[in-house]
């Protein structure tokens, strides 16, 4: 898959665009105000693969919460704010990564300018995003791809008379089609790099079916920079873990340990379900330098074979659990013992991993 190359900035610390690899944003649900609760929340969202953070900020009290995350959160920050330049012109001269402007919802020509300047004036990053939720109103009479990148061209305006390019954009429908139509045309028109979401997708297994279509899609065309998952959830770590799914699955990332297991069928020998989801608790918390593929398989007729690929595997056998490495089997256990001895074989790997570094 060739991927669009675009302008490169810098978020905080970490680059998006250019070569740089595809990352993933996740969205706070707590008031920022909240400050301990919030800074869980990013840390949570770190822990399980996103990149950056982005949080709203409806008005004073939201806004000194953002200044006191910014000093303590392991992401960088990008300041969401609707109806409120002032607030956008006090995050971005406190220093806030990223200042989040919606076409639909910025009125103020004058503090536009003002905004510019002040993101030129230090290092923070112009995110321009506009939503079919929030259209102008002067372009409501357009069909709903071309009011998306009008705004956008509208907004481009004085960033460009002023030569200021740390800008990110995105435009997000709730329809797939329409998704996957602007965001063409975005990275046909421009060089910024792109921001790719599907506003609103909704909740559970509808919301993430409906994401990876559209984001998956997207990115398989070499579209994209940045990824968001949102998903109708209590907080944000099933769209960042779902963000990091879909780029594994379209190759976009290597890093981390990717598990593998079987559906189950009327062989399986052991509870493979309880089992991979014991697991993966488990690998929440260890990171891996490498990427590592791992095998949870129900038995030990096709184990071994269907997980060749896979770095470390068990398949169950009659009360028992094969171990396998790339295929050959290394040694059995009890099933009870599985776990404990998943985990000790799977930090010597990544130990062995860390001392070739
Ligand atoms: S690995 Fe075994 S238990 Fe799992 S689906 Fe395949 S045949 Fe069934």
């Amino acid at each position: 898959m060739k991927r669009e190359k675009t302008l490169q900035v810098y978020l905080g610390s970490i680059a998006i665009g250019g070569c740089s690899p595809v990352s993933v944003e996740s969205m706070g649900r707590v008031y920022p105000g909240r400050v301990e609760e919030s800074l869980n929340e990013i840390h949570a969202a770190a822990l399980v693969g996103s990149d950056c953070f982005r949080i709203a900020v409806p008005d004073e009290g939201a806004l000194s919460g953002i200044i006191q995350l910014k000093k303590h959160s392991p992401l960088p920050l990008i300041a969401d704010i609707h109806f409120s330049p002032v607030i956008a012109l006090k995050a971005a001269q406190a220093g806030i990564d990223g200042i989040r402007v919606n076409p639909g919802t910025w009125k103020n020509q004058l503090q536009y300018h003002q905004l510019i300047e002040r993101l030129q004036a230090g290092n923070g990053v112009l995110r321009l995003g506009a939503n079919t939720g929030s259209l102008p109103s002067h372009l409501q009479k357009k069909g709903r791809v071309e009011a998306l990148l009008d705004s956008i061209i509208e907004m481009l305006e004085v960033p460009q008379k002023k030569d200021f390019h740390r800008i990110i954009l995105s435009a997000k429908s709730t329809d797939i089609n329409e998704t996957i139509e602007v965001y063409e045309r975005l990275a046909d028109t421009f060089s910024y790099p792109l921001h790719v979401g599907l506003t609103e997708a909704g909740e559970g297994f509808e919301g993430i079916i409906k994401s990876t279509i559209a984001l998956g899609t997207i990115l398989q065309k070499g579209i994209g920079n940045n990824i968001r998952v949102s998903l109708t959830s209590p907080n944000p770590i099933l769209e960042s873990q779902v963000a990091v799914e879909i780029l594994r699955g379209v190759g976009l990332r290597q890093k981390g340990i990717e598990v593998i297991s079987c559906p189950t069928c009327a062989r399986t020998r052991g509870d493979v379900v309880s089992f991979v989801k014991e697991i993966k608790e488990v690998i929440r918390l260890i990171s891996s330098p490498s990427p590592l593929k791992l095998a949870i398989m129900g038995c030990e007729v096709n184990g071994p074979g269907e997980a060749k690929e896979a770095d470390l595997g068990i398949a169950f056998g009659k009360s028992t659990a094969l171990f396998f490495v790339r295929g050959k089997v290394i040694k059995t256990v009890h099933q009870q013992d599985a776990l404990p001895e998943l985990i000790k074989q799977l930090q010597s790997m990544i130990s062995h991993q860390m001392e070739k570094e």
